[in-house]
């Protein structure tokens, strides 16, 4: 029980499992969700149910208009980003590759 358990919470793909969660994924959970690949995602309520209950208290994120938001080009949402280049970035990625050996690694 404790490996498999282990096992699961280390785990980096969930291809054979089925996620249950309370609302319809948002698009951070969304995208987490994908990440994991589950074979079956099952929700309880939609997002045009738990409106009503949903309190909105931040500054750039409410209900009515995230997702309109969320789609607009980077430059265009009302979140101010700033993209600064680093070589050392894209360095992380190499050297991850490297040490996995994946099929990206050089
Ligand atoms: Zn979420």
């Amino acid at each position: 029980m404790l490996a498999r358990l282990h096992k699961l919470f280390y785990a980096l793909h969930l291809t054979d499992c089925t996620i249950y969660i309370l609302a319809s994924p948002c698009p951070m959970c969304l995208g987490a969700i994908y990440y994991c690949s589950p074979e079956n995602v099952v929700y309880v309520v939609s997002r045009e149910e738990y409106e009503p209950f949903y309190r909105d208290d931040r500054k750039y994120f409410e209900l009515d208009n995230f997702y309109e938001e969320y789609c607009k080009p980077m430059d265009e949402r009302r979140l101010p980003v700033q993209k600064h280049f680093l070589q050392a970035g894209l360095d992380v990625y190499k050297q991850w590759n490297q040490k996995h050996g994946t099929k990206y690694a050089t």
